[in-house]
């Protein structure tokens, strides 16, 4: 952990996520660390409010997550809000001037507004220390991720970049390593002589929620496989690291990234994707997707995309990862699924086709769960499936909380790095050209199923 920053400059204060997310997810951390209460919120934003507006924007958004009142108190005491074109210099120094030293900068703006202020911060200068927090989609593909990286680096060094990964905090990445690496158990078998396949998984019931201005313009590859899975991913695949440190986890990650191409080198056979039509989903009517407002058909955004992946190493040369994510699906899941191979002998006399052991690692909130054979308790010749189910962690802060308190603190464990947002493009380039040039074709599903009844089980 290095410097702490001491003002929490919100840019796009008045937006979704800031509204939604990042104010609620500041409220938890600063209850669950009085210690941070300190630390001054300043929004900025092109609404127009005067300061008692925004301290009921902030108490309602505080309220949601129900921040304990003497958080609240210490909030609203010191937060201001200025109405700011942040993409012009003099309005990004004005906003710099108004809190302590040693700022972090929290892009929550649309992705072209995010580049266009860091174009501006060039003209001002930043205090030493400033941490510049950036959401994704973290550019548009390899090239124009590098010109980002490219760009930041002028403005601060890249330990002070934080490109925000959201999808697992600090307890859930702690989770996993924890499984793997302290148990004797398990990674003596995390490789191709043991391991048949590994699944990442994140199927949402949520649909479009009026967010088409950001989404249709994304889809499911770019917003959550590109951005989220792939460093779930690495998470499970990368060698042990020496320590738990952000160098030694964002080194090993980086490594096995950087070894990662889709099945077989064929982006077409390695890829499905598909958007959802008009369903149900627990008793909900869910339109078609192209008749939601804001969607542009002819872009032919999915909102469900698969893609198996390999990863040229000694290892894992051999098995496929299958990362999935999509939209108004049947049921909720978040998990990582690895599929051990069967066994290579079963004594004969034991009745019943023992099915592959499969390790579950249900993310946030965080469960393991072991599926493996047993002997039945009727025949105890039969074989009978059972699972150890445990959960991990209770009462961790949100993954934002832990996002920001990384944040706040200029500690770069949950980041992803600037040489792994491009590699993250790199890996999937090959995909999204073939789905640009129409060789993968756009499958549909019924809002509340599985998703096409023809693809593979995931
Ligand atoms: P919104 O469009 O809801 O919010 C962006 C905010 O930025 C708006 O309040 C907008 O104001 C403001 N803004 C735009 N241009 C300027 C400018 N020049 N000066 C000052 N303010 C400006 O987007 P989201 O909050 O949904 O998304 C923000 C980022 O977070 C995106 O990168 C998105 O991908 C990412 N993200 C969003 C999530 C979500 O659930 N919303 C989840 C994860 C990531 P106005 O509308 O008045 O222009």
């Amino acid at each position: 952990m290095s410097d702490e920053v001491g003002t929490f400059l919100l840019l796009g204060a008045s937006g979704d996520l800031a509204g939604r997310l990042l104010l609620p997810a500041l409220g938890q951390l600063l209850d669950r660390e009085p210690e941070r209460r300190s630390t001054v919120l300043i929004g900025a934003g092109s609404e127009p409010w005067d300061a008692e507006q925004w301290r009921d924007h902030v108490r309602t958004a505080l309220a949601s997550a129900e921040v304990a009142s003497d958080t609240v108190t210490a909030v609203l005491e010191t937060t201001r809000y200025l109405q700011a074109d942040v993409t012009k210099a003099e309005d990004l120094r004005r906003l710099l001037g108004e809190g302590p030293p040693a700022p972090a900068i929290y892009f929550a703006l649309p992705p072209a507004v995010t580049v266009a202020s860091c174009e501006a911060l060039r003209e001002v200068e930043l205090p030493a220390g400033t941490v510049l927090a950036l959401e994704k989609p973290f550019g548009t593909d390899a090239a124009s991720a590098a010109s980002l990286n490219q760009l930041l680096t002028r403005l601060v060094d890249d330990e002070h970049v934080q490109r925000v990964d959201h999808f697992l905090g600090r307890s859930t990445v702690l989770n996993v390593l924890g499984v793997r690496f302290a148990n004797r158990l398990f990674e003596p078998l995390w490789s191709n002589q043991h391991v048949e396949s590994v699944t990442v998984v994140y199927d949402e019931q949520l649909t479009l929620e009026n967010r088409a201005r950001y989404y249709d313009g994304a889809g499911a590859m770019a917003d959550m496989i590109q951005s989220h899975l792939l460093q779930v991913m690495a998470l499970v695949a990368m060698e042990p690291p020496a320590t738990v440190n952000a160098r030694d986890l964002r080194d090993a990650k980086a490594a096995v990234l950087r070894a990662c191409r889709p099945w077989r080198g064929d982006p077409v056979a390695a890829s499905r994707r598909a958007r959802y039509t008009a369903g149900t989903i627990e008793d909900r009517q869910v339109p078609n997707y192209v008749d939601e407002p804001g969607v542009d058909p002819a872009r032919q955004t999915e909102t469900l995309a698969e893609v198996d992946l390999e990863i040229d190493n000694w290892r894992w040369a051999g098995v496929p990862f299958r990362l999935r994510s999509g939209k108004a699906l049947e049921r909720r899941r978040k998990e990582i699924v690895i599929t051990f191979k069967p066994p290579p002998h079963v004594p004969s006399g034991l009745r019943g086709d023992p099915a592959p052991a499969r390790l579950r690692l249900a993310l946030g909130p965080d469960r393991m769960s072991w599926e493996m054979n047993v002997n039945g308790p009727d025949d105890p010749f039969t074989l009978d499936r059972v699972t150890l189910d445990t959960k991990l962690s209770p009462g961790r802060l949100p993954a934002y909380g832990e996002v920001l308190a990384g944040v706040l603190d200029a500690d770069p464990f949950l980041s992803v790095r600037g040489d792994t947002a491009e590699q993250c493009w790199r890996i999937l380039e090959p995909v999204i050209g073939a789905w640009r040039s129409g060789e993968v074709p756009l499958d549909s599903y019924p809002a509340g199923s599985t998703g096409p009844p023809d693809w593979p089980k995931a």
